[in-house]
């Protein structure tokens, strides 16, 4: 049966938990029924390809989201090659996933760079743009039509987590346990 969904894209390299808490708080506030991660193969706006492998990412994905409104869409892993989120948005129209239009969760920090991306009106005209904040700051001048979601930004990135395993730096708590043991056992950004 279609749901009311909203996809949440993103390298997930690795997933952590202000991935998680904006997923929720989304859902609670916005009343979706589901968020659908989506891990890009090879995102775009980001310069060269993921640290982790996609097999590395999608696992930690599917340890991370335990949440029975959360799931994950393969749709750009399976994809492969660069991931283009209008693909993305097409394909779960044409699947029947969604009722009514699916909603598009973006950090303020990808807001600037929107225009970049490719069709970013028909991306705008097909989904609901949600934008959440990252920083404790205003949020940037907003896009045409999107929503934008008073949230409690925790300030926790992928990069900064890769950066702190590689040195040797606390980052225990910042990812959910059974991916911070899948990091650990697996050496993952030992030298990314
Ligand atoms: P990196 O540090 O490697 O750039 P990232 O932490 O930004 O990674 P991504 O997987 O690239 O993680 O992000 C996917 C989406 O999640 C993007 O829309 C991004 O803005 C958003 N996002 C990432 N971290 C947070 C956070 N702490 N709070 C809210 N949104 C976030």
């Amino acid at each position: 049966m279609a749901e009311r969904v909203a996809l949440f894209g993103g390298s997930f390299d690795p997933v952590h938990i202000g991935h998680l808490f904006v997923a929720e708080e989304v859902r609670i506030r916005l009343g979706y029924d589901r968020v659908i991660f989506v891990p890009a193969a090879h995102p775009p706006h980001k310069n060269g390809p993921p640290a982790g492998s996609a097999t590395d990412r999608l696992a930690m994905l599917g340890l991370a989201v335990e949440h029975e409104c959360f799931s994950i869409g393969r749709w750009e892993i399976d994809r492969g090659g660069v991931s283009y989120t209008i693909d993305t948005v097409r394909q779960v129209i044409a699947d029947g996933l969604a009722s009514g239009k699916p909603g598009l969760i973006i950090g303020d920090d990808l807001v600037s760079g929107f225009s970049s991306w490719r069709e970013p009106e028909e991306v705008i005209n097909l989904a609901n743009i949600i934008v959440v904040r990252r920083q404790d700051t205003p949020l940037p001048e907003l896009l045409r039509d999107a929503h934008t979601v008073d949230n409690s930004p925790l300030p926790v990135s992928s990069s900064q987590i890769r950066k702190r395993v590689q040195s040797g730096h606390a980052f225990r708590y910042l990812v959910p346990e059974p991916v911070y043991r899948y990091i650990v056992d697996h050496r993952l950004y030992q030298d990314s």
